[in-house]
């Protein structure tokens, strides 16, 4: 075995600097093994990039290497990337340029190396850990699940800038090139092999032999004449472009500028050549780097990546066995992501057969669209649903090592219940409720072993919604408090701690936003044009169809729990009062403030506004109303945080992207109001105050933030 500094030269290796790479020769080959010590991953830094283009040199100049290997001395990873922690220190475009250029001329002049090169991909292989696999001439891949490839950069707001924006398409043709680079998605070996990223899948027992034979195919030579030539057909190619762009519009309403900025690129790369490609990747990536999309979405990155580390000095508890308790919405998707994704005993409870087998139909129903789409087998599927067994009574709960509660929303049920549990529960059970409003120290009020009750709150749908915020109720000690956050967290899930109240942290900033879309409806806008306003600002859907996707019943008691804990504090709006009392239940009940048909949303409902005597409903007009509605948000959050409800600003810009769809792109609620100036948005509502009422008064953690000037939140 020889070190890098040996390589071209043949001596024996002395010991010197750590270094990130280690080349071992056999003959004529040479596999460069990529191993960053002191890290779990492999990821290029500027130091590791440095290295990696002295490597270069040495290829460059080692007559006697003909073959080249590149592998990964990581388990499971082959290069997650680029260093994100860099991104922030590229404070200017000419950094970023500098830094961008560098990175990309060395992988460029990789590419180029006499040798013929094959990249061994045993796990991840993300970002700049694709860009340097696609600048070897054959990619074999592990089956392993973990070896996924793809180029992820659009979700932190930049588009691939070491070459892969302007060799993707030249390597898979433009149409997956596109898919990959503007969806930042990334592909498992099988999915790779059909678009042709990598060539091989083999098992990871052989990786590297099938690897080291690959090297003696030869040189690659271009082997995607025929999608070229359709593609290089100018009119054709232009088609193909216009199309990307409407559907990056559409799905990202303008907001995100690295998707747009990658088909220009791509067009420049596919008409003017590579060299003219990679001169525009640098060009267009640099302001994307130092602009606030893209700090704001490594900001949100690096928020992910702290919310996974527990601050708490307590070690969680094995869970082995898991009862849920209500077989509903909740309690069926429940069920369903702790068969998915843990192999725990698996026991469902509700009072009645029909309940329960409506949650089996649905976690089947999640199952099912993933077989669907061949991401599971049949087998797998079986395997996973009869795992949940169910019942009406209590057996087999004596065994649950914790119980996730998701009865009916009602004090007196939850405290019934726990008591039942207790009863029968076996030493140091926990006892986690999926509350959405009420505190968690009101339901353990009664209970034998209040330091067992902790809050878990997840969103609806379970399966697709990130966030579950674990609250500590009054007497939840660190061990049962730890070991719900690292069960929720293995259940794939970011976890926000919260300390307790009604709401807890997302529900209750929701609380003022839904209610100000209320009075903005009753006062004539029409529901399309409030929606359309949300929408445009960044937000999933509008405030109208949020109320019908979580239910008109659920909002009721939800706006009834919050006006009995904070009395009259915020004037209520009546809007869901009366839309319950006309039975409308939203979405599920096929009628709310839209029509539904077959679950699928057709138009609002003008009945409504005869409902809350509204004679001719309006447009909105969009800049107030949205102010209205967010700043309402920013001003409810400045208290929960002056309450410690939760620990910091970053939580609940966190808590609002992963609970609501809040626009990532703008870096969560309170990141919002910084970028707005504090000055103005306490300006902006002492202004709304003026003309709509006190519950926009600036609440005062709000406005003596301002006067001192300070800011919630930290840049990334
Ligand atoms: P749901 O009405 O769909 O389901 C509740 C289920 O609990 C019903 O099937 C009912 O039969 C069952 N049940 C009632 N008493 C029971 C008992 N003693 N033992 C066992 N089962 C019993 O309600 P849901 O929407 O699933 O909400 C459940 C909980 O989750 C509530 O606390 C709610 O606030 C909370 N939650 C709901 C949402 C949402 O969007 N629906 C989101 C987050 C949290």
């Amino acid at each position: 075995m020889t070190t890098v500094a040996e390589a071209a030269t043949h001596r024996p290796a002395e010991a010197g600097p750590h270094t990130a790479f280690r080349i071992e020769r056999e003959g004529d080959l040479a596999v460069i093994w990529f191993d960053l010590p002191g890290e779990k991953v492999n990821k290029f830094s500027s130091a590791v990039m440095t290295e990696f283009a002295g490597i270069v040199d040495q290829m460059e100049r080692a007559n006697d290497v003909k073959r080249i290997v590149l592998a990964s001395g990581k388990p499971s990873i082959f290069i997650a990337g680029a260093d994100v922690s860099e991104f922030s220190k590229a404070t200017t475009p000419e950094l970023a340029r500098e830094y961008t250029r560098f990175g990309q001329q060395t992988f460029h002049r990789f590419s180029k190396l006499p040798q013929v090169k094959v990249a061994a991909i045993n796990g991840a292989c993300l970002g700049g850990g694709c860009e340097v696999a696609i600048s070897c001439d054959w990619r074999v891949i592990s089956d392993n699940p973990r070896a996924v490839i793809g180029l992820p950069e659009t979700k932190l707001g930049i588009f691939p800038a070491w070459g892969g924006t302007t060799k993707l398409p030249r390597l898979i043709g433009l149409p997956a090139a596109l898919d990959i680079i503007l969806k930042g998605k990334s592909l498992d070996g099988r999915r790779a092999k059909k678009v042709g990223l990598v060539d091989e899948v083999v098992p990871g027992a052989i990786l590297i032999d099938v690897a080291k034979q690959l090297t003696r195919r030869g040189k690659r030579h271009d082997s995607t004449r025929t999608k070229f030539y359709i593609e290089g057909n100018p009119l054709a190619r232009s088609f193909i472009f216009s199309k990307a762009r409407k559907a990056v519009m559409s799905e990202t309403h303008g907001h995100y500028p690295a998707p747009l900025k990658a088909i220009e690129v791509m067009e420049a790369g596919m008409s003017s050549g590579v060299e003219r490609g990679l001169e525009r990747e640098v060009e267009e990536v640099a302001p994307l780097i130092t602009g606030e999309v893209a700090q704001n979405l490594v900001r949100l990155f690096f928020l992910s990546e702290e919310a996974k580390k527990d601050r708490i000095a307590a070690q969680p508890r094995e869970i082995a066995s898991v009862g849920v308790l209500g077989a509903g919405v909740m309690g069926g998707g429940i069920a369903y992501i702790v068969a998915d994704k843990t192999d725990a005993g698996l026991r469902m409870r509700d009072i009645n057969w029909n309940a329960l087998a409506g949650g089996l139909k649905a976690a089947s129903k999640i199952w099912r669209k993933r077989v669907d789409r061949r991401r599971m087998t049949r087998g797998e599927m079986q395997r996973k649903l009869s795992r949940i067994t169910t019942t009406t009574d209590w057996s087999g709960f004596q065994h649950a090592d914790l119980v996730i509660e998701a009865v009916v929303e009602n004090l007196d049920v939850k405290r019934k219940v726990l008591a039942e549990f207790e009863s029968l529960a076996k030493e140091g059970a926990i006892f986690a409720s999926n509350t959405s409003t009420l505190p968690i120290t009101e339901i353990a009020a009664n209970a034998k072993h209040p330091d067992r009750v902790v809050g878990m709150h997840f969103f609806n749908p379970v399966d697709r919604m990130p966030l579950v915020e674990v609250i500590r109720g009054a007497k939840t000690s660190d061990v049962s408090l730890v070991t719900v956050a690292a069960f929720a967290r293995k259940l794939g899930k970011t976890v926000v701690i919260c300390n307790d109240g009604p709401g807890f942290v997302v529900n209750r900033i929701l609380g003022p936003y839904l209610n100000e879309s209320g009075f903005l409806l009753e006062e004539g806008n029409s529901i399309e044009s409030l929606d359309a306003a949300i929408v445009d600002f960044g937000m999933p859907m509008g405030p109208m169809a949020l109320l019908d996707e979580v239910g008109i019943d659920v909002a009721a008691k939800v706006a009834t729990i919050l006006r009995e804990r904070f009395g009259g504090r915020i004037q209520q709006s009546r809007v869901v009062e009366v839309l319950y009392a006309d039975h409308r239940l939203g979405k599920k009940g096929g009628k709310g403030l839209y029509l539904y048909e077959n679950g699928k949303r057709k138009t609002p409902d003008a009945a409504v506004y005869k409902l809350l005597g509204v004679a001719t409903p309006h447009p909105v007009n969009a800049n107030e109303a949205v102010d209205r509605m967010v700043l309402a948000m920013i001003n409810e959050a400045a208290l929960i945080l002056d309450e410690k409800i939760v620990a910091s600003a970053a939580e609940v810009d966190l808590a609002m992207i992963m609970g609501t769809g809040f626009p990532p792109f703008r870096g969560g609620l309170l990141r919002y109001a910084d970028a707005r100036g504090l000055p103005n948005v306490v300006a902006r509502l002492d202004d709304l105050a003026s003309r709509f009422g006190p519950r926009f008064t600036p609440t005062s953690p709000l406005r003596r933030l301002a006067e001192r000037g300070g800011k919630f939140t930290q840049p990334a």
